[in-house]
């Protein structure tokens, strides 16, 4: 689950950026509701987490111009203003929820996985393939209900595929689940991942599709 951040209060916005990683979400983080559109012109985003206040525009213009676009990415508006024609305003521009700041964490999380049940990709799941278990919530792997031990990226590219049964994946796909914006990538990363993965899991599990990407094949 990729959000986008935006959010100009730096120290709120480095806070909630720990956290939301923490929980397991890949956040990219952007000052401005300029570079939000900019950001939010690629489709790669699947929640975005909206400040109202911001330096370049009011972010309802954000959100209009975005649900303009007929862009149904779900939106969190973090708003100061707790008046209630803006709340009302947020929901008619086409805000999902909204959060009235100050506000803890655990509220933004709980419905940031109330989102996520309804976008059906909720982090509660368990995704069984031949007797690879991948436990999504524990964020842990079983091969015949015995813990594998993995790292964390080599957890994502295997969650990346196994949710995506049946579907080739290529290696720029993977990537870009696997990296946070600015973050620096080692070109042969994805390789690595999974050849030190396939060492664990059984054999031909993870195959090769030749100049294409990477794939397991559906239980
Ligand atoms: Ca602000």
């Amino acid at each position: 689950m990729r959000i986008l951040l935006v959010e100009d209060d730096l120290p709120l916005a480095q806070a909630l950026q720990q956290s939301l990683r923490h929980e397991g979400f890949l956040v990219n983080h952007v000052n401005t509701g300029e570079d939000a559109l900019t950001s939010l012109t690629m489709p790669d985003h699947d929640m975005v987490i909206l400040d109202l206040g911001l330096p370049d525009m009011d972010g309802l213009l954000v959100l209009k111009k975005l649900r303009a676009k007929k862009q149904t990415t779900p939106v969190i508006v973090l708003t100061a203003r707790d008046t209630i024609e803006q709340r009302v305003q947020g929901l008619d521009f086409g805000a999902d929820d909204y959060l009235i700041k100050p506000f803890d964490i655990n509220e933004l999380l709980a419905r940031l996985r109330v989102i996520e049940r309804r976008l059906g990709t909720a982090d509660s799941a368990i995704i069984s393939i031949a007797l690879v278990k991948l436990d999504t919530t524990a964020h842990k792997v079983f091969i015949e209900d015995k813990e594998l031990s993995c790292s964390k990226k080599e957890y994502m590219v295997l969650k990346v595929l196994m949710e995506n049964a049946g579907r080739i994946q290529s290696r720029e796909q993977i990537e870009s689940r696997l990296y946070d914006w600015g973050e620096e990538v080692m070109s042969n990363a994805v390789e690595v991942h999974i050849h030190n993965l396939r060492k664990k899991l059984p054999e031909k599990f993870i195959q090769t599709v030749r100049g294409v990407g990477y794939t397991i094949n559906k239980a």
